[in-house]
């Protein structure tokens, strides 16, 4: 979580807080949401600056992107839904971090897949069913191969690696899947991603599906 995600954190918790021993509606109660929902704009400000940066720095350095096909669509209707609606009160700091990290990640998705098609790439969405649990070197899938949130150990061929590790190479194996059938199928144009993809408030388009 960078710095200015977890400072903003702390200052609607803080207003939250404020708000919470106020009289429901008062005025005071009134102008502390106001400030709570101007601190939740300005940090989906950033956040999508952050992710249109961080896209374009990583679509630079590839020809190829792989994503795991996420239901992005619900990822940020869930966290609009929280930033479009402060008076809904996500105190919990895990909630929100929760929150703020997931519009984070969604934001990303996008932008990867926009930038990619400015720049002329691809971006294969992959079946993310199991990537975390299926061995990169041998195949082999099973819920015990994930010892733990970071440690990945296959109960077949005792690949051992980073559990995130594990799963960016499966994700990236289905990504080359796609883009050898592609290539034998002889390169066909791919459908665009819709440019209601770039407004912001009703970026519900899907990106660029790979081909079944
Ligand atoms: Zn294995």
């Amino acid at each position: 979580m960078p710095a200015w995600m977890r400072q903003s954190r702390e200052r609607i918790v803080a207003l939250q807080r404020r708000q919470a021993r106020k009289v429901k509606f008062s005025r005071s109660w009134r102008a502390l949401a106001k400030r709570i929902a101007r601190e939740y704009r300005k940090v989906a400000q950033r956040t999508d600056n952050w992710a249109r940066e961080t896209a374009r720095q990583l679509v630079a350095q590839a020809e190829v992107m792989a994503l795991e096909n996420l239901d992005l669509a619900s990822m940020t209707r869930s966290a609009k839904g929280t930033i479009d609606n402060p008076g809904r009160n996500v105190a919990a700091k895990s909630g929100l971090n929760r929150a703020l990290q997931d519009a984070a990640l969604g934001r990303l998705a996008t932008w990867v897949c926009v930038k990619a098609e400015e720049a002329g790439r691809r971006t294969w969405l992959v079946d993310p069913a199991h990537t975390s649990q299926q061995c990169a070197r041998c195949g082999h899938t099973d819920k015990n191969n994930r010892q733990s949130r970071d440690v990945f150990v296959c109960q077949r061929c005792a690949h051992t690696a980073h559990a995130d590790l594990n799963a960016a190479a499966n994700i990236a194996d289905r990504a080359r899947a796609c883009e050898t059938a592609w290539r034998q199928a002889g390169s066909p144009p791919l459908p665009r991603p819709s440019p209601r993809l770039r407004r912001r408030r009703t970026d519900t388009a899907r990106p660029r599906l790979a081909p079944a």
